[in-house]
């Protein structure tokens, strides 16, 4: 059964959003942390001509006390300046009603609603009540746990509000296990989400989920190859001493040659709608079998360590019990997830002789040397 779908009426990403550059981005610091750095920052994004909004924390959800917090009505008012000196409209993240209140009365132009606060309804409803009869574009953050309808339920409450200005703001999930990103992007969800929400524009964010910025360019063109609509990326203008997200952050200078590098592909907004089950289908396949991979060589990884092991303390690879173990606990879970138990058996076994020739492979060296 496919999932319903959801009707939002909305306003065009285009009626609303500036577009001076190929696609639309939004680009600023993690935070605002002083006047002079916010305005060096919003200058040179100015100045590549690629960028239509600028971004900026004022107050910062942290996960640690006594880290820094953002700089309040200041950084409001700094925000004003960027306005004035630069044209560019700002946008700031907002959690509760007196943020929502403040933003408004210092003119940001766009509010955001961040990824710890789409996890919490109550949080969600009481900014959308803040807006009703408020004019104001809003940029929903993914829930840090991978929730489709938590997202969509976030989307459908700030609609409920009467804000026809709206789009999602793909930022990846929190890992429960090690991973190279800072947060899964677990593509199939945001792709879920274009294909239930046909008209939701989704903008990704590849700074939150890379946390690492010599990943963002490849982040950010898997973003353009899934027919995402824009890009929100962190610049500092001294990242590595940024006071918050440091590893993350480009220079403007670097945004831009990341932007120019960018391959756009053929992908507005009423083209997707056009894009057929199968397509959207086999995208969610590509990104599972992503994930498989990845997964399968952590397997493998840990397989070397126990052939490290086995070589230290004089052990046979093969081991008939662990053996049986394995082929009796996988069967039952097979059965579990109704998986045919003989084509699992089939995987395990594949997965088992490329253990063992990984493990005979290392112990041939040792006798080598
Ligand atoms: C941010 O954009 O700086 C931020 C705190 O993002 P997120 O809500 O995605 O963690
Ligand atoms: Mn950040």
């Amino acid at each position: 059964m496919s999932p319903k779908k959801v009707e939002l009426t909305l306003a065009p990403l285009q009626s609303w959003f500036p577009v001076p550059g190929r696609i639309p981005v939004i680009a600023g610091p993690c935070s605002a942390e002083t006047f002079e750095q916010v305005m060096e920052d919003a200058k040179a994004i100015k100045a590549l001509g690629q960028v239509g909004i600028y971004r900026s924390g004022v107050w910062k959800p942290r996960t640690r006390p006594n880290s820094f917090e953002g700089n309040g009505v200041a950084a409001l008012e700094w925000l004003q300046e960027v306005q004035k000196e630069t044209g560019l409209l700002t946008t700031v993240e907002v959690a509760n009603t007196e943020h929502v209140e403040l933003a408004l009365k210092y003119g940001v132009n766009i509010l955001w609603i961040g990824a710890r606060t789409t996890v919490n309804p109550f949080s969600v409803q009481e900014i959308a009540d803040s807006l009703k009869g408020v004019d104001i574009p809003v940029l929903v953050k993914n829930p840090i746990n991978p929730d489709l309808n938590l997202w969509i339920g976030a989307l459908e409450r700030v609609h409920q509000a009467g804000i026809k200005k709206l789009a999602a703001i793909h930022r990846g999930f929190n890992n429960y296990e090690s991973s190279h990103f800072r947060n899964s992007p677990r593509w199939e969800i945001p792709i879920q989400l274009m294909t239930q929400v046909p008209n939701i524009p989704v903008i990704c964010d590849p700074s939150h989920i890379t946390g690492q910025r010599d990943w963002v360019p490849e982040v950010a063109q898997k973003a353009m190859n899934l027919g995402m609509h824009g890009l929100m990326i962190e610049t500092h203008p001294d990242p590595e001493h940024a006071w918050s997200d440091a590893d993350q952050q480009v220079t403007p200078d670097r945004l831009g040659e990341i932007l120019q590098k960018l391959t756009i592909r053929q992908q507005e907004s009423p083209d997707l709608a056009m894009l057929d089950t199968l397509i959207q289908l086999r995208r969610i396949i590509d990104s599972i079998d992503e994930e498989l991979l990845q997964i399968l060589a952590k397997r493998l990884k840990v397989i070397e360590e126990i052939g490290e092991h086995k070589k230290d303390h004089n052990i046979t690879i093969f081991q008939l019990e662990r053996w049986n173990e394995i082929l009796n606990t996988r069967g039952d879970l097979a059965e579990k997830l109704n998986l045919d138990a003989e084509f699992v058996k089939r995987i395990m076994s594949e997965i088992h002789k490329e253990s063992i020739q990984i493990q005979t492979d290392m112990l041939n060296q040792e006798n080598i040397k």
